[in-house]
């Protein structure tokens, strides 16, 4: 007996030993700015994980490094124990220009951006990929083309290489926004699967955005680059070029050098035809900026306020610090677990955003809402006062409200969402299915720790007839369904469902047409092999119904384009 407990004990203390941070050397935005500016490439720590080791692989991420244009395996990083301070770290010593400098920078930079998702201040909770299995790989040279991009199939990040016009290597695994860029279409694939069909061209043009969303943020997550933002006389260029080396690259440094800026004035009605996801994603993008901006000046004034004499350097890095780290996270990236499942709409999204801020602040101390309101405004995304909210669910009226059993499965919250039906306006007749469950722990951008949430997401199909969009003798399926939030009393938090009625169906139909009006399609079926078309028409089993899918290891060639 004595024996057993202290094998057992020994192997917690190994357990203890194993479960290290991690150091590693990045480039906080790309080689280009740290060339311009030193202090842009450095260490920076990555959490504690009982699981990193050669490659660098951790618990979420492994590194292989095949290079298919040079048919070679490149030898993988390699960790090596370090006493940094009192700590005992992992780090991965490499050479720069080397190939194990890509592996690790895009390694800790996908770390990095998975816990700006995961942190208590947004989700509360771990992500699940949207593939069987806990570890996304990257593959740091992946091709030899400009071209970056998730692949569901792969269930990898595929990070490819090129050269400028002076013949220098550019990698997009070494800049910062490509790679926070392309994990966080990674993330949004794993909580809303279904954002990937490509029926409606806002929910292509929104995954767009969370992957512009998530580089811009992330940038914050180190203070380095807080201090530099705050420094600048022009507040945001930093933030809001995204892959400045690898727009260089590709267009020289003339007027146009990065790929796209989160600083322009589109608006959601000059974008109301276009299919191209990028176009459409910068209305969404420029409002987040937009909001950005405006709340970093209402943290300066209230601390002009508080100060009573002139801003220093000190008042303009903590104001950052909270818009960044706190606000910006709260509002634009929380409200992600509260979306319906099936598709989004810009509208919708704003209108979740705005609905959680006026749950927590029902006052609007700060003036954050009333700037929210005049940036969407401006940008055409405010939902139209004819916009309908989902009516309030009595709490007396729901039944089978028992928490351990919706918790315990996605059958017992099938149970308890079947029970309730009729309130939620699902049809008698659909089947449909729970397709996630999960619950969080959080914390509030003001400290406080809030009560759990359980958050339900069910849809059923519906098949419509693809005639109208010219596809004669098909059906489309569309998802409806609904996100439900419940607290632990079953007491119900949030409610945001979606139904496909007439006007909607003639919206999708229309944008399927535009689609295949400009040869987008691929009605093909393949399998192996890249589709050069934008969009993938899947046959469904058993019902041989058209799915429509985003084929996303083509959607950032087309970058260039936008
Ligand atoms: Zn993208």
């Amino acid at each position: 007996m004595a024996k057993t407990v202290s094998r057992r004990a020994r192997a917690s203390t190994r357990l203890k030993q194993l479960n290290y941070r991690a150091r590693a050397r990045i480039y906080l935005k790309d080689p280009l700015e740290a060339e311009r500016n030193p202090r842009l490439y450095g260490n920076v720590v990555v959490s504690r994980d009982s699981l990193i080791t050669t490659g660098p692989t951790s618990s979420r991420f492994i590194v292989i490094d095949y290079d298919p244009q040079t048919d070679r395996v490149e030898r993988p990083a390699r960790s090596k124990l370090v006493t940094a301070g009192t700590e005992k770290m992992l780090e991965f010593p490499y050479r720069r220009g080397s190939p194990q400098e890509a592996q690790v920078n895009a390694w800790a930079t996908a770390i990095d951006t998975l816990d700006l998702f995961q942190q208590a201040l947004a989700l509360g909770r771990e992500v699940p990929w949207a593939f069987e299995g806990s570890r996304l790989r990257i593959l740091p040279h992946a091709s030899c083309e400009p071209n970056a991009f998730y692949n569901r199939d792969t269930r990898a990040l595929h990070f490819g290489y090129f050269y400028d016009a002076k013949g220098r290597i550019i990698k997009t695994s070494l800049s910062h926004d490509v790679i926070a860029h392309e994990t966080a279409h990674a993330v949004l694939d794993g909580l809303r699967p279904f954002y990937l069909d490509a029926h409606e061209p806002d929910t292509g043009a929104f995954h767009e955005f969370i992957g512009d969303l998530a580089a811009m943020l992330s940038l914050f997550r180190d203070s380095r680059t807080v201090v530099e933002v705050a420094q600048g006389d022009n507040f945001g260029d930093l933030v809001s070029s995204l892959a400045p080396q690898v727009g260089a690259g590709l267009y020289g440094k003339a007027d146009r050098n990065f790929l796209r800026s989160a600083r322009n004035t589109l608006t959601y009605g000059e974008v109301r035809d276009v299919v191209e996801v990028h176009k459409r994603s910068q209305v969404l993008t420029g409002f987040a900026f937009d909001v950005f901006e405006a709340i970093y000046h209402l943290r300066l004034e209230e601390r002009k306020r508080k100060a009573k004499g002139p801003l220093t350097r000190r008042d303009r890095v903590a104001a950052l610090l909270v818009a960044a780290r706190r606000n910006m996270v709260r509002l634009f990236v929380r409200p992600l677990d509260f979306l319906p499942p099936g598709s989004i709409t810009f509208y919708e999204y704003v209108d979740v955003l705005l609905r959680l801020d006026e749950r927590q602040y029902p006052n609007d101390p700060l003036g954050y809402r009333r700037e929210i309101r005049r940036v969407a405004r401006a940008r055409g995304v405010l939902p139209p006062s004819s916009w309908k909210r989902p009516p309030e669910i009595s709490n007396r009226d729901l039944l089978l409200r028992d928490i351990n059993q919706i918790r315990s499965s996605r059958v017992g919250a099938y149970r308890f969402i079947n029970a309730n039906r009729p309130l939620l306006g699902i049809p008698e007749h659909v089947d449909f299915r729970v397709v996630a469950l999960a619950k969080n722990l959080r914390e509030s951008d003001d400290g406080v720790i809030p009560p759990p949430e359980t958050f339900i997401q069910y849809v059923w199909d519906q098949y419509v007839d693809a005639a109208p969009a010219g596809m004669k003798d098909e059906c489309l399926v569309l998802r409806p369904g609904g996100t439900l939030v419940v607290d632990d009393n079953v007491n119900v938090q949030f409610w945001t469902p979606q139904f496909y009625d007439e006007p909607r169906v003639t919206q999708v139909m229309g944008h399927v047409q535009r689609l295949l009006g400009v040869r987008e399609v691929d009605t093909v079926p393949r399998r192996h092999t890249r589709s050069d078309r934008l969009v993938e028409a899947l046959r469904e089993q058993p019902s041989g119904a058209l799915a429509l899918r985003l084929n996303t290891s083509l959607m950032h060639r087309e970058r260039g384009r936008s």
